[in-house]
C-alpha cells in the first residue's frame, strides 16, 4: 500500500511530534496516571532521563505529583543505581522555570519578552516559517536545537531534521561528549567504548567519573578496583576523588597528557605489545603511524621533560 503525504500534512505531523519531543525532559512519566484515592501512593515504573544513560527507577506518587524515586533494580544497565543527578530528577520536573507551554518573542532578539500562545498556534507559526525556508532557500541552512536536556523524544526530532533537509542539528552531545567522539573520529576513524565490567586495566586521564560522571559503567568499574580484579591508573594534577579510590595516581602537569600518550604508544610499538591480530584486522595505515611514533621519538625519557 502506498501512503501519499503532501508536504503540507508532512510538515503538520512532524512538528507536533518535535514540540511534544521537546517540551519533555527530566522524567519518563505518564501523565495520565490511573486514578488512585487521595493521599494513597503509587509506584510507577519509569526511565530517568537526566543523561544520556537512562538508568530504570520507580516514582512514587501522591496525588498526581511525583514525591521519590527510588532505582529499578530488575534493569540490566543500571541494575540498581540512581544517581544524585538521577534523584534531582524530581526538582527538573517541577522546577519553577520549567517551560510548560510554548512561548513566542514578542520583543526584539535579546529583549527578553515573550508571549504565552496556544500549541495550535505555536505549531502554525513554526510550520509557516519552515515552509517559507524550504520554499525561499535552495540550499536549506536552517539549523535545529534540541534544548529539552536528554530527552526520549529528541530522536524522534532528530529524524524530523533528517527528513526536513537540515544537517545542521545541535542537542545535549553538542556541548558534551561531541568534542571527543569527533576528535576520535578523526584520528582513529571511530570513537571506541570503555568495557569497564571485564577491563583488566584501565588507564584514565581527562576525566573524574567519581565526581563527574557516577553512569553504571563507573560503578562496574569502582566495584571491581583496589585488589578486585582491575587495576586503575588515575591520570590528573589533582588528588581527585577518582585518584583516592585508583591503585596508582598519576599527577603529570596539567595539559601534557598528549606526551604522556605520546611514550606508551611508543613503548607499546617498540616493544612490540600490542596485538598483531587486532592491528591486522581493525587498523588503517598502521605502519605509517607506527613509522611516525619512532621517527619522532617519543621515548618516556623525552616524555618525561615534559609531564
Ligand atoms: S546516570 Fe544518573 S542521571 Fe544518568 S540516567 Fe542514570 S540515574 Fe539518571
Amino acid at each position: 500500500m502506498q501512503v501519499k503525504v503532501s508536504r503540507r500534512k508532512f510538515l503538520q505531523g512532524s512538528v507536533a511530534l518535535s514540540i511534544v519531543g521537546a517540551s519533555s525532559g527530566c522524567l519518563s512519566f505518564d501523565n495520565k496516571p490511573k486514578k488512585v484515592k487521595k493521599g494513597e501512593r503509587k509506584k510507577v515504573a519509569t526511565l530517568c532521563e537526566m543523561c544520556v544513560n537512562k538508568c530504570a527507577a520507580f516514582a512514587y506518587v501522591e496525588d498526581g505529583k511525583v514525591v521519590k524515586l527510588d532505582p529499578n533494580p530488575l534493569f540490566p544497565k543500571s541494575r540498581n543505581m540512581l544517581c544524585a543527578r538521577g534523584n534531582a530528577g524530581i526538582s527538573a520536573l517541577y522546577d519553577e522555570d520549567r517551560l510548560k507551554f510554548p512561548l513566542i518573542r514578542a520583543g526584539k532578539r535579546g529583549d527578553g519578552k515573550f508571549r504565552r500562545v496556544t500549541w495550535d498556534e505555536a505549531f502554525e507559526f513554526i510550520k509557516t516559517k519552515l515552509i517559507k525556508i524550504l520554499e525561499e532557500e535552495k540550499d536549506n541552512r536552517s539549523t535545529f536545537g534540541f534544548c529539552a536536556g536528554e530527552g526520549m523524544g529528541e530522536h524522534n526530532f532528530k529524524s524530523f531534521v533528517g527528513a526536513f533537509g537540515s544537517s545542521n542539528w545541535l542537542n545535549h552531545t553538542s556541548v558534551c561528549l561531541q568534542s571527543a567522539i569527533s576528535g576520535f573520529g578523526l584520528t582513529l576513524g571511530t570513537s571506541g567504548t570503555a568495557d569497564l565490567q571485564n577491563a583488566d586495566y584501565v588507564i584514565m586521564g581527562g576525566a573524574n567519573r567519581a565526581e563527574a560522571i557516577v553512569t553504571p559503567d563507573t560503578m562496574d568499574m569502582f566495584k571491581r578496583t583496589m585488589g578486585r580484579g582491575l587495576k586503575l591508573v588515575v591520570v590528573d594534577p589533582r588528588f581527585s576523588n577518582t585518584a583516592s579510590k585508583a591503585d596508582t595516581w598519576l599527577p603529570i602537569k596539567a595539559g601534557t597528557d598528549l606526551a604522556f600518550v605520546l611514550a606508551l604508544t611508543y613503548v607499546a610499538i617498540k616493544e612490540e605489545l600490542y596485538s598483531k591480530d587486532f592491528v591486522e584486522k581493525h587498523f588503517n595505515n598502521f605502519d605509517k603511524y607506527k613509522a611516525h611514533i619512532l621517527k619522532n621519538n617519543y621515548t618516556p625519557k623525552w616524555a618525561a621533560k615534559i609531564t
